[in-house]
């Protein structure tokens, strides 16, 4: 009978199912290797310790006081050439922000 044929086909396939666990493990894998406070470190790395905005200088003592803006708001938007990255002391960012919340920022989301 081709219902039963039909039937067949269609629990093997579903049985494909074990691809896409496969796609997430990836997924996860490329995650921990490329965390995501890393953006920061990287930022300083290309931009330099100083606030883009106001030009005021950090030494390693004081580059908590310097943090990563992203120019389009997206801070999922982390491209490696730090074309999306902006350093800015606290204070420029807090302004730079004023219509959003940085708490979410400064606690390091
Ligand atoms: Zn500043
Ligand atoms: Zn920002």
């Amino acid at each position: 009978m081709p219902l039963r044929d039909k039937g067949i086909r269609i629990k093997s396939s579903r049985k494909g199912k074990s691809n896409r666990s496969v796609s997430d493990i990836v997924k996860d894998l490329k995650k921990a290797n490329t965390p995501l406070n890393d953006y920061r470190d990287r930022s300083i790395a290309i931009h330099g310790l100083i606030c883009a905005k106001c030009g005021k200088e950090f030494d390693h003592k004081s580059r908590h006081l310097l943090t990563v803006h992203h120019k389009d708001g997206n801070h999922n938007n982390n491209p490696q050439d730090g074309s999306n990255w902006e350093n800015l002391c606290v204070y420029c960012h807090e302004d730079e922000h004023s219509r959003e919340r940085l708490g979410d920022y400064l606690r390091g989301k």
